[in-house]
């Protein structure tokens, strides 16, 4: 397998390189907006230790990252307004992975809208900025 990359996108953005919309942290885990996301509220969670993806992490890592997926599903459905939520991981070229830093997606959806391709646009900040701040109300009530 690929070795871990230390300068993917991700791994810049935990060691404070790179800005992102910070909605939660633990001491094993950051989550952050998707800034070009699929639905409001697409949500990333990833673990602080350098994994690649699903086949190179430790399972306590992984098991941190869904502890915390838990909880931001249920937030993002609140602050969103969702009737759902979609959780997706890919690891590896051949199942959509295009940064090499394992990541969750959460995605709350609503009925009858489907989610955007990947990588359709990148969100206007102002937006991002106020979909970061009603998560974070909603993770904190
Ligand atoms: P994938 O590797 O296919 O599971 O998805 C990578 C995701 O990272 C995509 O949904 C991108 O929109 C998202 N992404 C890429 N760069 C950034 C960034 N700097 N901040 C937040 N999300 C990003």
């Amino acid at each position: 397998m690929t070795a871990y990359d230390n300068d993917n996108i991700f791994a810049k953005i935990l060691r404070g390189e790179f800005p992102c919309y910070k909605v939660f942290e633990t001491d094993k885990t950051l989550s952050f907006l998707d800034i070009m996301p699929r639905a409001p509220g697409h949500t990333l969670v990833i673990p602080k230790a350098p994994a690649r993806n699903i086949l190179d992490i430790k399972p306590d890592d992984f098991a941190e990252v869904a502890r915390v997926s838990h909880r931001i599903a249920a937030a993002a459905k609140k602050a969103f307004n969702a009737d759902g939520v979609t959780l997706q991981q890919f690891s590896e070229p051949a199942a959509g992975q295009v940064v090499y830093h394992l990541h969750m997606h959460i995605v709350p959806r609503k009925v009858g809208v489907d989610m955007l391709p990947p990588a359709s646009r990148k969100e206007d900040p102002k937006v991002l900025e106020d979909h970061a701040t009603r998560l974070i109300a909603a993770l904190k009530s």
